[in-house]
């Protein structure tokens, strides 16, 4: 099968069927005249469509498919060392005011054995950044793999991955600690679609500037034998419409290969010696969520706390997953919520609480966590 044939948005728009249609189920009819690309374009920006209107019918697509169930992972940053630079990110390499960490053996089962025994969640995300040369590149897709293979071990069963592009070699190096029927979920948000944003925040002579090897990463994890992947985009980098179209092309290929897809799409948030925020209004968020939840409801969304409760709760019967944690390094306690310093995590979070307790919030709001507790 083709790797995904990247375009650009104004070579997309100058080929796309751009006439919306009279009602929203048009898009979602069997012989619908628009593809993926097409129907987030013309939902998300055509005024016939209410956010109301819109946000009703994502509702009803997700609650046919999943009922009241979610899933929920945590994020463990392993580290906050990193060899790139990205303008936006507490750990960029340049960040001097950063205090690295790195969580070696029995701190990383430590964080493990919290996260399983004291918050009860059997979910989560292992991240590090992304690093210079062969060596140190095999080398963390060699721990981190290690650490998959323990979480699988003490009984750990939504994995996600977020460490970076990969080529084959590196993708084979990771994936010797598990088999595909772990279903271990690859993280790699290409952040923007938009070629010359994307230079803007990722520069040029970085491991994360190589934007076409982080597009294809997913199309060679596919070739590995792998089918778990998680696509995104980080909202409020690039123009948010033109990065919800190319996602949706994206996510389209990604469906032809027979990838098991969830879809991430958080939010900008603040991070030591940065000055960007997110510019993306809580209106046209939703709009994004609710866009994406009703063209493909099967693709289930990621929530973060990096989204403050009232917008949790608002986007709560759209998504699929919720993610709760603090992307500091190995920051989970026994008897407290966790850290989230500036000077050591890759950004802030909104609703810094104990995974246990935004999961039981969750529970009260009417969801069913299934992998939890
Ligand atoms: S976004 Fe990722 S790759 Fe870029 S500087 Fe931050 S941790 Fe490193």
């Amino acid at each position: 099968m083709k790797r995904f044939e990247y375009t650009t948005f104004e070579s997309w728009k100058t080929k796309a069927n751009l006439n919306p249609p009279e009602d929203l189920q048009t898009f979602t009819k069997r012989n619908s005249p628009f593809s993926l690309s097409e129907a987030a374009y013309l939902i998300f920006t055509s005024t016939k469509f209410s956010n109301d209107e819109i946000l009703a019918a994502a509702k009803d697509r997700v609650h046919g498919i999943r009922k009241n169930k979610l899933l929920t992972f945590s994020p463990l940053f392993t580290t906050n060392h990193c060899d790139s630079n990205c303008l936006m990110c507490g750990m960029r390499k340049s960040n001097t005011m950063m205090e690295r960490k790195f969580a070696g053996r029995s701190a990383i089962i430590d964080q493990l054995n919290i996260l399983r025994k004291v918050e009860k969640t059997r979910g989560v995300g292992f991240v590090t950044g992304e690093y210079e040369g062969s060596f140190s590149r095999n080398t963390n897709a060699f721990w981190i793999g290690w650490g998959i293979k323990e979480a699988l071990d003490l009984g750990f069963n939504l994995i996600f991955c977020n460490i970076g592009s990969l080529d084959a070699g590196e993708i084979a190096t990771l994936t010797e600690w598990f088999t595909p029927k772990d279903k271990v979920n690859l993280s790699v948000f290409q952040e923007t679609y938009n070629l010359e944003d994307y230079e803007r925040f990722m520069g040029k002579d970085y491991p994360k500037s190589n934007f076409m090897k982080r597009l294809h990463t997913f199309d060679e994890w596919i070739d590995a034998g792998q089918k778990h992947v998680n696509p995104g985009i980080l909202l409020g980098l690039s123009d948010p419409k033109e990065d919800l179209v190319l996602l949706m092309n994206h996510v389209d290929h990604l469906k032809k290969r027979g990838a098991h897809i969830y879809i991430s799409a958080p939010r900008l948030r603040p991070a030591l010696q940065t000055s960007h925020r997110s510019l993306v209004s809580d209106t046209d968020y939703i709009r994004i969520l609710a866009t994406i939840a009703f063209l493909v409801p099967d693709c289930p969304l990621v929530l973060t706390t990096r989204e403050p409760r009232e917008m949790q709760q608002q986007a709560l019967p759209l998504v699929g997953i919720v993610s709760p944690g603090s992307p500091d390094v190995a920051p989970y306690k026994k008897n407290a919520k966790p850290p989230n310093r500036l000077e050591s995590s890759q950004f802030l979070v909104a609703d810094l609480a104990r995974p246990s307790e935004i999961l039981k919030w969750v529970t009260q709001q009417k969801f069913k966590v299934q992998n939890w507790g």
